[in-house]
């Protein structure tokens, strides 16, 4: 499955990984919808990428609002391509004792709701569109991209909710690229490190050198560019499959 040419969904593509990756597909041919919860961010995205680009106000815990996005792609062409990267940070708390937040558990709840269940959303119903697609029988007839996070795998204190979020993407990996093997859809997701993004707030400068000084190699944060480019391999690529790969520059997040 090449890009060029191709119709592709990115969630969460009004910002940071998404913007990139929503840029990079327009950059190597493809057209692309962007569905995303904010409208300003979403119209600026367009506004810079052109014709080739078109965003739907979509939130990924909404299956109508997701459905008018894919039913968007559609008609760009046949879907064949999704990277989702719509999520959002927990909050940091310990499990007990004087340093658990007040109201922990509805955070928890909250953020498995939109990084957990919300990526089981794109997924199945993203992969019923492509599965759909009965005429591109090439062998690959499509390619989903998510989004965890070494928070999945590192076990840094205070990332309760969010770690669990994102191991749950991880498992969702496993399981969809042998489930979905049969409809020739592939499943991979990207783990990020520490992203220079939005997401990551406004860090004072020492603080963000001293993260920056953190990473193995190379010394820098992750830009969006360094996602974008492994998003769109991931896509291309015919043979991978059910691979959850950490884009981290060996960073190691715990304790
Ligand atoms: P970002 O804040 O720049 O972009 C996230 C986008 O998702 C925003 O445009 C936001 O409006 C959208 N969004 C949030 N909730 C949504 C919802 N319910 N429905 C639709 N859109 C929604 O952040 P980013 O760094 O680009 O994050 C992208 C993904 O990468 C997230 O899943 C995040 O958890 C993951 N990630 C980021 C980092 C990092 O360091 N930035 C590290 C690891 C993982």
């Amino acid at each position: 499955m090449q890009i060029d040419g191709t119709s592709a969904l990115v969630t969460g593509g009004a910002s940071g990984l998404g913007l990139a990756t929503a840029r990079r597909i327009v950059e190597h041919g493809g057209r692309v919808v962007i569905a995303d919860i904010s409208e300003e961010q979403g119209a600026k995205a367009v506004a810079e990428l052109g014709s080739a680009a078109t965003f739907v106000v979509a939130d990924i815990t909404d299956e109508a609002a997701l459905a008018e996005a894919l039913d968007a792609a559609e008609q760009l062409g046949p879907l064949r391509a999704v990277v989702h990267c719509a999520g959002r940070g927990g909050d940091r708390t310990r499990i007990i004792g004087k340093d658990r937040t007040p109201g922990a558990l509805d955070t928890f709840t909250e953020v498995v709701r939109i990084n957990l269940i919300g990526t089981y959303n794109v997924l199945r119903l993203s992969a019923s569109r492509i599965a759909a697609n009965e005429e591109l029988d090439d062998g690959d007839r499509g390619a989903i991209v998510l989004t965890a996070s070494v928070a999945a795998f590192d076990g840094q204190i205070g990332q309760t909710s969010y770690s669990a979020s994102k191991a749950g993407v991880h498992g969702l990996t496993l399981v969809a690229a042998r489930d979905l093997a049969s409809w020739q859809i592939r499943v991979n997701t990207i783990a990020p490190g520490v992203m220079d993004t939005p997401m990551l707030g406004r860090l004072r400068e020492d603080i963000r050198d001293g993260l920056a000084a953190s990473v193995p190699h190379p010394k820098r944060l992750g830009q969006p560019a360094d996602f974008a480019r492994l998003a769109v391999d991931m896509l291309e690529n015919p043979y991978l499959n059910g691979q959850t790969v950490r884009l981290d520059g060996a960073i190691r997040m715990a304790p």
